[in-house]
């Protein structure tokens, strides 16, 4: 069924149906901290700046990575820093892991990029043998799958270079490796939508080595100039604040995921980090879950068909009850 594959077509087909339980898009419920929203009040200046980012937000998210503020660039979100990263590195042999995030299979449409598939067996792990430039995601979206350090090393021996989605780094319940850890050719994407539950906000990072980091800030010249200059300053200004919220939202959705191990009777390897579950199911659970009441997403948008997505995205009582909806449908 080819209108699976178009995800403005699904999300407009969940609109018009007007679920109870909106499970769909990755959209945290969690709200912002409030020192955040507190400095964006406060931040007057909203005059351009440097299209690398602000010197004083580059240093404040080198600090709390532990790297030189000359390999920190600022982007639009963390698809931004996707998109820049995927274009620098466009004449090599792209590849990903299969389920994929819609976003990589997106951003290779529009540049015209051929985007090749490492599946994945047991447990979501892939083999990795082939080289070339990867793209990669841990903890993944859509299936929560943390790779265990030794499967990062094998990752690290075959790569040419890495492009690491690390948007889901702060949400972990096992142990995460940065691919980053084990070798200087990696460039980690991170964003602050999801760990400050901001995803309006459009504010990233690339961590890179110097001379691709300046590529990626040449991207942002020609693409959007400069990376929201209010959202630098009042993200800078309240760094600090970043390992206790890492601790809180963790926690919050490891209960969740808890909470799903506990009440839902749908076959899913147990999630390591994000708050993303991708049961396997019957045939027609998409549109029998939202004839329930109940959205999640068709496994096919993600290269994988007999699977949904369910996105942790609402407090506990009301996750029970979507649980209890998918269980007598799926
Ligand atoms: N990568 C992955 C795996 C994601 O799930 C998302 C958001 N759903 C992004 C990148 C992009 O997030 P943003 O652009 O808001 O930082």
């Amino acid at each position: 069924m080819y209108y699976y594959m178009d995800f403005a077509t699904v999300i407009r087909r969940i609109e018009a149906a007007g679920p109870r339980h909106r499970l769909d898009i990755g959209d945290p419920d969690l709200p912002p901290p409030p020192e955040l929203l507190e400095a964006l009040g406060r931040v007057g200046d909203m005059r351009y700046g440097p299209p690398e980012g602000l010197q004083a937000f580059r240093e404040a998210v080198a600090s709390i990575f532990g790297v030189d503020p000359g390999e920190v660039v600022a982007v639009a979100g963390g698809r931004h820093g996707l998109a820049a990263l995927m274009w620098i590195f466009r004449k090599r042999r792209l590849l990903t892991t299969r389920p994929y995030y819609p976003g990589y299979f997106e951003i290779a449409n529009v540049f015209d990029i051929p985007l090749g598939f490492v599946e994945t067996g047991d447990g979501w792990v892939p083999q990795f043998a082939e080289r070339g430039v990867y793209v990669v995601n841990y903890p993944n979206n859509p299936t929560g799958a943390v790779l265990p350090r030794h499967k990062v090393k094998e990752l690290v021996d075959v790569a040419e270079f890495i492009i690491s989605d690390e948007i889901y780094r702060d949400i972990s319940f096992v142990e995460f490796t940065s691919p980053l850890e084990l070798s200087p050719n990696v460039a980690v994407v991170y964003s602050f939508s999801k760990v400050f539950s901001v995803p309006g906000l459009r504010l990233g990072v690339v961590i890179a080595p110097r001379d691709v980091a300046r590529e990626v800030a040449r991207f942002n010249k020609a693409t959007i100039n400069v990376p929201p200059t209010h959202a630098q300053r009042a993200i800078a200004s309240v760094i600090d604040i970043l390992p206790k919220r890492r601790e809180e939202v963790s926690a919050a959705y490891r209960r969740r995921a808890e909470l799903a191990e506990r009440l839902l009777r749908l076959p899913f390897v147990k999630p390591g980090g994000a708050f993303y579950l991708f049961p396997r199911v019957s045939e027609g659970c998409f549109d029998k879950a939202l004839a329930a009441g109940v959205s999640v997403l068709p496994g096919e948008l993600y290269g994988r068909g007999g699977h949904v997505r369910i996105a942790l995205v609402e407090p506990e009582e009301q996750l029970a009850e979507a649980f209890s909806v998918l269980n007598e449908v799926c």
